[in-house]
């Protein structure tokens, strides 16, 4: 009985939300439930603090990405850089516009977020086409950062994304995977 299951039955499964023929991946049983929260949390920590793992700095994806990010910046005593919606922030930002199934997104990052040759370690909850996770690496490259690895709780591998994001030359580190 490995971590891993015991994360997994602490995910809810929404169906037809927020469309019809969505399975949802709900995440937040996971984080209310203080043991379950440390184990996810630790799962991570344990990676990444080994010397040659550690980030300078962990960019977390708007919105679940902030709450791993930001308790794994703080564990790993590294900064924290939150990457948002557009329109979100207040200093100056570079912008990345990546494709959805219906439209587009804008995601942005401030511009003095991280320097050039900074090791990122980029957050998220989930990954499922990979679209968002892509574009958070490209706004981190263009500040010329170097993104060591992507770090998500849940990946869904039917969706193809971690296996873009792969070929793409981004490591990926995933707790739980769904069919
Ligand atoms: P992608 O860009 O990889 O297609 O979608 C991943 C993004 O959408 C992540 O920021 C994630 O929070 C959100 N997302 C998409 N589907 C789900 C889901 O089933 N559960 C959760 N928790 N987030 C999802």
């Amino acid at each position: 009985f490995s971590a891993n299951d015991y994360l997994r039955q602490h995910i809810r499964t929404v169906p037809d939300w927020p469309a019809p023929g969505v399975q949802f991946r709900d995440i937040t049983p996971l984080l209310q439930n203080p043991k379950v929260f440390r184990v996810m949390i630790d799962a991570f920590v344990h990676r990444y603090m080994d010397d040659g793992m550690r980030p300078d700095v962990v960019a977390g994806l708007d919105a679940r990405g902030f709450i791993l990010g930001a308790v794994l910046a703080y564990e790993l005593n590294v900064g924290f850089v939150p990457i948002r919606k557009k329109g979100k922030l207040p200093f100056t930002t570079v912008e990345e516009t990546y494709e959805l199934e219906y439209g587009s997104a804008t995601v942005e990052l401030h511009s003095d977020a991280v320097r050039p040759g900074d090791k990122v370690l980029l957050v998220d909850d989930l990954i499922a086409t990979g679209g968002t996770m892509m574009a958070g690496k490209k706004l981190l490259e263009k500040l010329g950062a170097q993104v060591m690895e992507g770090a998500a709780i849940v990946d869904l591998p039917e969706l193809g994304g971690s296996e873009r994001l792969r070929a793409a030359g981004l490591p990926l580190f995933t707790l739980v995977a769904f069919d």
